[in-house]
């Protein structure tokens, strides 16, 4: 064969595999359909989604045309991040919108990457540039912080020193897509039909932000955030991605008292993340006890062990649970309802792996509980 028939060749080839590429992801796409199962809504559960863009910053809806989303998304509040040092645009939005709460927040950028302030009280003056200081002035606001996008390609996170942060985000699919952009070219392809197996199959595991945020764990408390950081495409990012708050009331008509449910228990760790495009992760616990004493995920006790731990996952799906104590499997199961007796002190974790064929990557886990950490009690000095 002549070199230029050797090329013609080798280009129609590579033509036949990738419409052959882009027709299976077709095919699956068609055949995709999220697991569910009926179950009376949990009552004292609530489902949202936080990090999110408007017009008032590079989103491109306004907070009103959002919310309309969020509630055909079946969310019961959203959290808006818009960026911007003061941000009062932005911040002028919240209370109860088109039926859904809606919360709002501050993605602010400093020397050390972007972090997301929560709950602060709005001040005339604008955060300093430096994430130490910037996150003390939020405390000062009655405020809590959470690290953005560690290990964005664009905005990486550098300022690991501070130790005001309450919260990492250890998915974002903001950073998601971003890293594995040539990789999702058949899904940009399929989004316009099926746009949950798009971007189910656009998340990958970041293993880096998981680490870090187990590390951290070791010597103080601080929660993992699933960011669906949405500019665009709303509706279906708020199917994607989701926090599960666990509450002890339902959520209250009036707005400041809603809004302090869900800071306050986000702020204290009780809540879950799920990928809820891949099945309903609603029902979902993990707790300890002590007697009859319970200790809520993301809480932080000094405790005498043994602890027993409890997952509760009663899902009709095929699921493999793992327990993780400081950053280590220490507990792989394929039932759903367990106990654990923790002899050990420092952070338990629970991830859930969904076994049922999906577009999530098995690796990617579907639901990832917040830590209880199981603290020492200091000795007295001699
Ligand atoms: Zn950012
Ligand atoms: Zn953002």
């Amino acid at each position: 064969m002549s070199f230029r028939k050797t090329l013609k060749f080798f280009i129609f080839s590579i033509y036949i595999v990738f419409f052959i590429w882009i027709g299976w992801h077709g095919y699956n796409a068609l055949k995709f359909k999220k697991y569910t199962y009926s179950l009376k809504k949990p009552t004292f559960e609530l489902k949202g989604a936080y990090h999110l863009h408007t017009i008032y910053s590079d989103g491109i809806r306004t907070p009103e045309e959002i919310a309309k989303r969020a509630l055909r998304a079946g969310l019961d509040f959203i959290i808006i991040t818009d960026h911007g040092n003061l941000n009062e645009k932005s911040l002028n939005h919240q209370g109860w919108i088109n039926g859904v709460l809606v919360l709002r927040g501050s993605e602010v950028s400093v020397r050390e990457g972007h972090f997301v302030a929560l709950n602060f009280e709005i001040s005339s003056d604008e955060f300093p540039a430096i994430a130490k200081l910037a996150m003390r002035k939020v405390k000062k606001l009655n405020g809590f912080s959470i690290i953005a996008h560690p290990y964005n390609l664009k905005n990486p996170w550098i300022g690991w020193d501070t130790k005001d942060p309450l919260g990492i985000e250890i998915i974002n699919m903001d950073s998601a897509w971003r890293s594995r952009f040539f990789l999702s070219i058949p899904y940009y392809l399929v989004f316009p039909f099926k746009p949950q197996y798009s971007l189910l199959k656009m998340i990958d595991f970041p293993e880096k932000n998981f680490k870090k945020w187990d590390e951290i764990c070791l010597n103080r408390r601080i929660y993992g955030f699933f960011a669906v950081d949405a500019h665009l495409f709303y509706e279906s990012l708020f199917k994607i991605l989701n926090l599960h708050v666990l509450v002890d009331k339902p959520l209250p008509s009036n707005f400041p008292e809603a809004k302090k449910l869900i800071f306050d228990a986000l702020s204290k760790g009780k809540f879950y993340n799920a990928i809820e495009g891949a099945a309903q992760a609603d029902g979902f616990r993990f707790f300890g006890k002590i007697g009859e004493e319970k200790i809520q995920m993301g809480e932080q006790k000094t405790v005498k062990l043994p602890v027993d731990l409890y997952i509760r996952a009663p899902f009709p799906y095929k699921i493999e649970i793992k327990l993780i104590h400081r950053g280590r499997v220490v507990l792989r199961t394929k039932k759903k309802v367990l106990s654990f007796r923790a002899k050990k002190y420092g952070p338990y974790r629970v991830e859930i792996h969904l076994l049922e064929s999906s577009p999530l990557s098995r690796k990617i886990p579907w639901i990832v509980s917040n830590p209880i950490f199981l603290r020492k009690m200091k000795g007295r000095r001699k």
